[in-house]
This record gives C-alpha cells, structure tokens and sequence, in this order.
C-alpha cells in the first residue's frame, strides 16, 4: 500500500470523523470512523478532538488489531471495527451516538419497518443486546444484528453502519439517524398507531433502490 494511498485515506477518515461531529451525530470525541486500504485498517485514536487530527496523527492496525503505524492509542471498539472487516467486504465504518438512534435503541428489539429506506440497509434494522463499550462482547453482539444488513442499533448506546466508501458508511448512518427519529415521532402521536410496511414492500423497495440515482 503507498504512502499516498493512507494519506489519501486518512484525510478522508478524519473529514467523516469531522462531520459526524458537525451534523451532530456525535457530541465530542464520542463514536468512531474507520477504512480499510488494503490489508491495513486505518482508525481514528481513542479519545481525541477530530479537529485536532493531522496527517502525523494517522493511525493504522492490521487485521490482527496489531498496530502498525502511529503513536496514539486506536478506538477503544476496534474489535467492532475489526470483526467488521473479517466477516464482510466492508471498506469503510461509522460509529455513532446519534440522538435518535440511541434512543429508539432503548425502546424495541428491531426498528420497525416505518419507511422504505430500510431496505438500503438490508431490511428492517435490528438492535444488538447490551455489552460494555468496547468489548469482544459487543463486537459479537454487533455481528449477529448485522447479518444480511449493513447497519444495526447497539442498545443504549448508538448506530454501527458500514459500506463500500466511507461516504456510504456515513450515508447510511444518517438515514438510520434519519429512520429513527421519524419513528419517534410518528409513535409519540398520542393515540395513534403508526402504519409499518410489510416485508413484500420492503423486498420491492430493496429491488428498486439498487437501480436508485444516475446510472453508472
Ligand atoms: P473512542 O474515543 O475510544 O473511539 O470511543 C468512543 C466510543 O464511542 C466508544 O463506544
Ligand atoms: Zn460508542
């Protein structure tokens, strides 16, 4: 891998990490961004103001978690980034504390299916039981709620999404973000119930959005 390629990357990771601040998804050094490139995983360190991130602050493991470049300390939930990594073709993942998400994840066991954005996440999105930040437990948690889907909730705590960029990843945390809230909404309307979609409308929505935007 070039030294290019991981400077190219890491100014991409710390602008996601950046953002997820600014569009507050995160307050402070809460949450965490990573990327694969090539054999390596690069991540943002445990504990760290995103604006302050330089190029010298880049931080690499391999997927062993073994670190191979930088001086600070990485995520302390690098066994969810990595477990990530070694069971899907992910290139890229986003940890948040999203309001929302956060706290829908406190209320059900799966999101119910309220809108058909769902599908861009694999169907609708399951919340994975409670473990201590950053342990073995919860990356295994993390992994059950994530199959045949590319986001999940993490109870009482906050959202894990991945895709093919980090630009994806972070997409489908903000819809996620974005689901939630509109399932609060919707169920705090006193007296109401709202209507959910069924599986045959999401499947027809998951068809449609893979041909979704401009061709390419
Ligand atoms: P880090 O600062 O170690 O990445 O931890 C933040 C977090 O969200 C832990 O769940
Ligand atoms: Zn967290």
């Amino acid at each position: 891998m070039t030294q290019d390629a991981i400077e190219r990357a890491w100014d991409a990771l710390v602008g996601t990490a950046r953002r997820t601040v600014t569009d507050g998804l995160v307050v402070g050094t809460s949450g965490n961004v990573s990327a694969r490139v090539g054999d390596l995983v690069l991540v943002t360190p445990s504990g760290v103001p995103y604006d302050r991130l330089t190029p010298a602050d880049t931080v690499a493991v391999d997927l062993d978690g073994t670190q191979v470049r930088g001086r600070l300390a990485p995520t302390s939930e690098l066994p969810m980034h990595l477990e990530i990594y070694r069971r899907t073709t992910a290139r890229a993942v986003v940890h948040t504390h999203a309001v929302h998400a956060t706290a829908a994840s406190t209320l059900v066991t799966e999101l119910p299916p309220i809108h058909y954005m769902a599908a861009a996440l694999g169907g609708p999105v399951r919340v994975a039981p409670y473990a201590l930040y950053g342990t073995p437990d919860l990356a295994a948690h993390m992994m059950r709620a994530l199959d045949d889907r590319t986001g999940c909730l993490l109870r009482n705590h906050g959202t894990v999404t991945y895709g093919d960029t980090l630009d994806q990843a972070y997409d489908r945390t903000a819809q996620l973000e974005w689901m939630c809230r509109v399932w609060l909404t919707a169920t705090s309307a006193p007296g109401h119930t709202p209507s959910l979609l069924s599986p045959a409308e999401l499947h027809e929505a998951a068809t449609k959005l893979s041909g979704y935007g401009q061709p390419h």
